[in-house]
């Protein structure tokens, strides 16, 4: 059972020895960083979290995210709702050191959901930073819609380049 609360920060340690699992709706404009990246603050995400001991006997915090953001377009510009459901695993280890052996060892089969960082000092990490940090890697690279409203803006070559779409724009209103 999830409770209803994030904590404000945590010790990575101590919630894995309690297997911790929350889960919260957080408006969207409780992100400042990640509203900028946005075309509109409305909304909440759901935000879960759940920590655990790893195989290797590290401690382990889950991060889930769930939510429906709005950015802009790269290809005709105007809103596109961006689904967001994601779910992302750090695991802490003891100093920058031990995280440099580990990401040497690293190689292509390593899950891509799951990360090594560096358990702050002292170990406290703050829980709305960590997930707003998540929540802006999540975010596609090049937000667009799948088919876009205006096809006259959606020719080949404009095909996964950011300023294209605007390049084009301006060159039909005779900028260029
Ligand atoms: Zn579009």
């Amino acid at each position: 059972m999830l409770s209803a609360d994030l904590p404000e920060s945590f010790d990575p340690d101590v919630i894995a020895r309690e297997h911790l699992a929350v889960a919260a709706d957080v408006p969207v404009s409780d992100f400042p960083r990640l509203a900028d990246l946005l075309t509109s603050s409305k909304g909440v995400v759901r935000v879960t979290l759940k920590a655990s001991m790893s195989a290797d006997r590290r401690p382990a915090t889950t991060i889930g995210l769930v939510a429906a953001l709005e950015q802009s377009c790269q290809r005709c510009l105007q809103p596109v709702t961006v689904i967001i459901d994601h779910e992302h695993t750090v695991e802490w280890v003891a100093d920058e050191a031990e995280l440099a052996r580990l990401d040497a060892l690293d190689d292509e089969s390593a899950d891509p959901d799951r990360e090594f960082m560096p358990m702050p000092v002292p170990p406290r990490v703050q829980t709305m930073v960590l997930v707003e940090d998540e929540l802006i890697l999540s975010l596609p690279i090049v937000p667009r819609h799948e088919v876009c409203a205006l096809p006259e803006a959606a020719p080949d070559q404009a095909e996964d380049h950011p300023f294209a779409a605007l390049a084009q724009l301006k060159s039909a209103k005779g900028l260029n």
